[in-house]
């Protein structure tokens, strides 16, 4: 669930904006030298690479039996297991319990999948309080904003800013503005809300099948904070967030820890089974898991099936010359970067998002780095494919392709159009580039045009075959 006005005004206004770029590039640049350290360090990644694609691609192949087999055993444990077909569904069964459990106050940890069905507005609506207990999820919140990156929501954020917000956020606000004293500031204020809490409300890393079990990584303890004190504990998780077994868990989190952050482990790795049982120290007295499909079954037998095979760790956008430059809240839907260009058309259509698999270069990092080997490129060809069919594009871009078809089936034809286009296109070069171009002011307001050489290559390929007669 998400909004999808203009792609190209937001995107020109974060262009614009110096203080973005910089926070982007400090934290996607740490990612990316951070990931390739760790892969360098771990000589089998390649391996696990295989495994953990070959894992996911057997897990979309017998869903249905996985699904099965995690709902036995979930419930077995004790834990009440909801079926939701789409967002709607989601949020009315999450907001059906929260009602019936007469909450007042829920604890969030940090679920890309409650921003995808709209859950923070659903909670809101039913007048329930909703705290966010991940560290930049709450910088967000104070914020009024949505995630910008799926590992690091506030990263566009400067810590001056971050400290303006606490400032005005915190009561107490927080004494100083140095990153310990923020920390404490939070860790003060989220402390009182986890105790309160009535519900707390997690996603899913994974969910094991054989155990019914499911999974939770973090960094700093709030999933556990959020899931252990409340009296009821709701998991929001994707279907494809399945795994046959505690072991293909592991296996998985090796390459999605080293993807995301560079680490070896996450600090926190907890499996929730079932609700607390007699003799046990602590845990909620009920347990619900929501599944839902938003559109995963249609992706299933569909040209995107691949897709499902995402671990979310984030690395397609670390290494995307595109969020680098726009940040994540230019995509406009919940998932930015790569990914989300090939998910935000599944979940909000491609009329509303067309946009987003255009703004991509192709130059292939995102494939390269993805530790589940998902084809993104391709896929977002694909998008690029449906989207001509569907006459999308507006008229004037399929006009101008439309032209530059007949030409390039015409070979005489093309070589006259470039013998007359390209000294045209000189004109307007100095140095070598081209600040200024008429009918291309798309590309030429944010970047420069290489200038053309004198002679096309055919004509120079030409000559030179002559001169070696
Ligand atoms: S598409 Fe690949 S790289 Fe991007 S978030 Fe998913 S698993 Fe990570």
């Amino acid at each position: 669930m998400s909004a999808l006005p203009d792609f190209k005004n937001r995107a020109r206004a974060a262009l614009a904006d110096p203080v973005l770029k910089v926070a982007i590039d400090r934290t996607t640049g740490n990612a990316e030298r951070k990931r390739a350290a760790a892969v360098a360090a771990f000589p089998e990644f390649e391996a696990a690479r295989a495994r953990g694609k070959a894992i996911k691609d057997h897990v979309t192949a017998h869903i249905d039996h996985y699904l099965e087999q995690f709902e036995r055993n979930a419930t077995a444990r004790g834990a009440q297991v909801h079926w939701a077909a789409d967002d709607a569904e989601a949020r009315a069964i999450v907001t059906r319990i929260c009602l019936a459990a007469d909450a007042k106050l829920v604890t969030r940890a940090k679920s890309m999948l409650g921003e995808e069905i709209g859950l923070p507005h659903a909670l809101a609506d039913a007048g329930i309080e909703r705290v966010e207990t991940d560290l930049a999820e709450h910088i967000i919140q104070l914020a009024g904003e949505a995630p910008s990156h799926i590992i690091w929501p506030a990263m566009h954020r400067t810590r001056e800013q971050v400290a303006e917000l606490f400032k005005a956020g915190h009561q107490p606000p927080p004494a100083a503005e140095d990153p310990a004293t923020m920390v404490q500031s939070a860790r003060r204020v989220l402390r009182q809300k986890f105790l309160s809490a009535d519900i707390g409300i997690s996603g899913a890393n994974f969910l094991v099948a054989d155990t019914g079990a499911t999974c939770t990584v973090t960094n700093e303890g709030n999933a556990e904070l959020t899931t252990t004190p409340p009296r009821i504990h709701i998991v929001t998780a994707g279907i494809e967030k399945l795994v046959p077994s505690t072991a293909h868990a592991f296996a998985l989190l090796r390459l999605l820890v080293r993807s995301a952050t560079g680490g070896e482990m996450t600090q926190y790795t907890t499996f929730h089974a079932g609700p607390r049982r007699p003799g046990d120290a602590d845990g909620p007295e009920e347990m619900h898991i929501v599944l839902v499909d938003n559109g995963r079954s249609r992706m299933l037998a569909n040209e995107f099936r691949e897709m499902l095979r995402c671990i979310r760790c984030g690395a397609c956008m670390n290494h995307c010359v595109v969020y680098r430059q726009i940040g994540g809240h230019a995509y406009g839907g919940t998932y930015p970067g790569p990914m989300g260009s090939v998910l935000t058309p599944v979940l909000d259509g491609l009329a509303a998002s067309r946009d987003l698999p255009n703004a991509c270069t192709m130059n292939g990092r995102c494939a390269e780095v993805c530790p589940v080997g998902i084809p993104l490129p391709t896929l977002l060809r694909a998008w690029r494919r449906r989207s001509w069919r569907e006459g999308l594009e507006p008229g004037s871009l399929r006009a101008g392709i439309g032209i530059w078809a007949q030409l390039a089936r015409r070979p005489r034809l093309y070589r006259l159009a470039t013998r007359i286009g390209l000294p045209l296109m000189r004109l307007f070069g100095k140095g070598g580039w081209i600040a200024r171009l008429p009918l291309a002011g798309g590309w030429t307001a944010h970047r420069d045009l290489p200038r053309p050489a004198a002679r096309s290559f055919m004509d120079q390929y030409r000559a030179r075959q002559k001169g070696r007669k």
